[in-house]
């Protein structure tokens, strides 16, 4: 049995920013140990100290500036016997998803040579599981050779993961596993009931105890407090490392889910939450995930500026819609960013 390499900070409760050891500029992304109340003074800052703060952490540790592009493919879809009040996959939810059966191998190898083809550097691979079988881990395992093979990396999320799963994934090669915290532990219990905090935490150890690289995010506006939202990522930072990855999704209401009738998070609050993650896990790619359709391109402009360094790309994300490949291209293009795969060849796309 491997030991779990994670281990959580503890968090530590300030009443208020004078009690901040210093100001908030001070060198805190590389303490490791983020109290809620440090996290509400970044998102209080006003919005152009944070986003200066947020640019120089990200030109410190991304001089190249680079964007990676990751293309997310439902390999199997529907019909998941959780209850995750925002996903139209919950089979329990009218949302008109049909279940499909797990898909075919040479389905899914030509999914990611299309892929690749468009400029991904990154092939994930979900599954709408509350955990994958041992049966289904033997067939996911060929996918990941197969995606592998073809020069890409490998990243799945299958649910939650016992550590000889996690041995047999990592053996054929996955490079990244997903799992999300989705949200503050405080918040968790009003979307999720068939879950715990402590099972994704504990997926999130067993990734770690085989040596893989950890994707792991959530979702902003569910109804969460901007304290909430604070104690969420200081949750993904004071991980032991944090994640590599960490995708930040902007809730799609969806008919039929619990979530359906959500008011929007105002925008400047998503850029804000961008900005933060950022500070306070420097190193991570910060991916924008589902919802960035409906951000538009000014939003995601300055999504970009706050330090997201990744997106979904080209594909269906999930069953929720994701701008087409050639409108990425062209935003990047008027950015001036260039991709994770064309940086070394200094190409601009
Ligand atoms: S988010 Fe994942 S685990 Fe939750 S209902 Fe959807 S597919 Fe199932």
């Amino acid at each position: 049995m491997l030991d779990a390499q994670i281990t959580e900070k503890p968090l530590t409760f300030i009443k208020s920013q004078s009690d901040l050891p210093g100001d908030v500029d001070s060198d805190l992304e590389t303490s490791g140990a983020w109290s809620v109340a440090q996290i509400e003074a970044l998102f209080a800052l006003p919005f152009n100290d944070l986003m200066f703060k947020a640019q120089q952490t990200h030109q410190t540790y991304f001089p190249d500036g680079d964007v990676e592009l990751a293309t997310l493919l439902s390999i199997k879809t529907g019909g998941c016997p959780e209850d995750c009040g925002y996903c139209p996959q919950a089979a329990r939810y009218d949302t008109g998803v049909k279940a499909n059966k797990l898909m075919e191998l040479e389905d899914v190898l030509e999914a990611a040579k299309a892929a690749k083809a468009a400029g991904s550097n990154r092939f994930c691979m979900g599954a709408a599981w509350r955990e994958p079988k041992d049966r289904d881990i033997e067939k996911v395992a060929a996918m990941i050779k197969g995606v592998k093979a073809l020069g890409l990396e490998t990243c799945a999320t299958l649910g939650m993961l016992e550590t000889t799963q996690a041995q047999a994934l990592q053996e054929a090669g996955l490079d990244f596993y997903n799992h999300n915290l989705d949200t503050s532990e405080d918040f968790y219990r009003s979307v999720i009931s068939t879950r715990g905090y402590q099972d994704r935490l504990d997926t999130i150890s067993n990734v770690r105890a085989v040596g893989m690289s950890v994707c792991c995010g959530g979702i902003v506006g569910m109804g969460e407090s901007r304290e909430q939202r604070a104690a969420f990522l200081a949750r993904l930072a004071n991980l032991s490392p944090y994640p590599e990855s960490v995708p930040i999704n902007h809730l799609v209401p969806v008919a039929g889910t619990p979530l359906a009738e959500q008011a929007p998070l105002d925008p400047l609050e998503f850029v804000r939450t961008i900005a933060v993650a950022r500070i306070t896990m420097p190193r991570a790619r910060v991916r924008l995930s589902a919802g960035r359709q409906e951000l538009g391109r000014a939003v995601q402009a300055m999504c970009f500026q706050a330090g997201a360094n990744s997106i979904f790309y080209g594909e269906q994300l999930l069953t929720t819609g994701n701008p087409e490949a050639e409108q990425d291209r062209a935003l990047l293009a008027d950015l001036g960013l260039k991709t994770k795969q064309s940086c070394k060849s200094e190409v601009l796309i």
